[in-house]
């Protein structure tokens, strides 16, 4: 089966109204492959203005975390049916900034996805390693660490609702952007594993992107491998080359 590309821009905590506007209203404007599905995650704060500013088919908001608990005493957290309700069908979850800055283990990332999948919203979820376990030759058995957790918390369709994002940490927001070849190798890891330990339409079906540093000039390449499925990509998807890479194929 055709994977869809997939685009998501994670703004992280930047930005303002006005800029956010902006880029939305670039976006709005742009000439956009028509084949890529896209989301921007903007702070939660901006979902709703992202959200009403967006009239651009194709393209839909995504929040940066949400948490696996149906509402109450949680302060500074977001439920899952509060994004249904304000229509966001997409949520970031387990990006290595929330895991390594904010502490959010294994087993809490795969808890919040199910909860999300559960609850009508769809999950980029976020993996990889750190330069550390990379030199100690460690990459795919963190993944595969990561992806058990995962897996041991979702099943059948819920995969249908996933894109998974491998984002090698020592390559985010660094500039050090990962070769195509160190690339490759850990999403088809990625896929082998799926199709080993979940099933082979789930190996074929997901898509598997590509995060950390991410900019116009290398999206091309990057595209062109047959197991990398799109992109996730920060600092440049609050510049106007985030179009660029949303036409990577083009
Ligand atoms: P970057 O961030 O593109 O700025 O490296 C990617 C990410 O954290 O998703």
């Amino acid at each position: 089966m055709a994977r869809k590309f997939f685009v998501g821009g994670n703004f992280k905590m930047n930005g303002t109204k006005e800029s956010i506007k902006s880029i939305v209203k670039g976006l709005n404007e742009a000439q956009l492959d028509s084949n890529v599905e896209v989301v921007i995650a903007p702070p939660a704060l901006y979902l709703q203005l992202a959200q009403d500013e967006l009239k651009k088919e194709g393209v839909k908001v995504s929040a940066q975390n949400v948490y696996d608990k149906p509402n109450g005493a949680y302060t500074g957290e977001i439920s899952v049916a509060q994004l249904k309700d304000s229509e966001v069908e997409w949520t970031i979850l387990g990006h290595s900034e929330r895991r390594t800055v904010l502490g959010e283990t294994d087993e809490v990332v795969a808890s919040k996805t199910k909860f999300a999948i559960d609850g009508g919203v769809s999950v980029v979820w976020c993996c990889g390693e750190s330069l550390q376990e990379r030199e100690a030759g460690n990459t795919v058995a963190v993944v595969e660490r990561q992806l058990a957790a995962l897996a041991a918390k979702v099943s059948g369709d819920d995969w249908k609702k996933i894109v998974i994002a491998y984002e090698p940490i020592w390559a985010i927001g660094t500039g050090k952007v990962a070769t195509v070849q160190q690339a490759q190798e850990v999403h088809e890891a990625i896929r082998k594993w799926l199709k080993a330990k979940v099933s082979d339409a789930v190996a074929d079906e997901t898509r598997i992107l590509y995060g950390g540093s991410v900019n116009g000039k290398n999206c091309k390449d990057l595209a062109k491998e047959k197991d990398i499925d799109g992109f996730l990509v920060g600092g440049a998807s609050l510049k106007p080359e985030f179009v660029d890479i949303i036409n990577s194929n083009l």
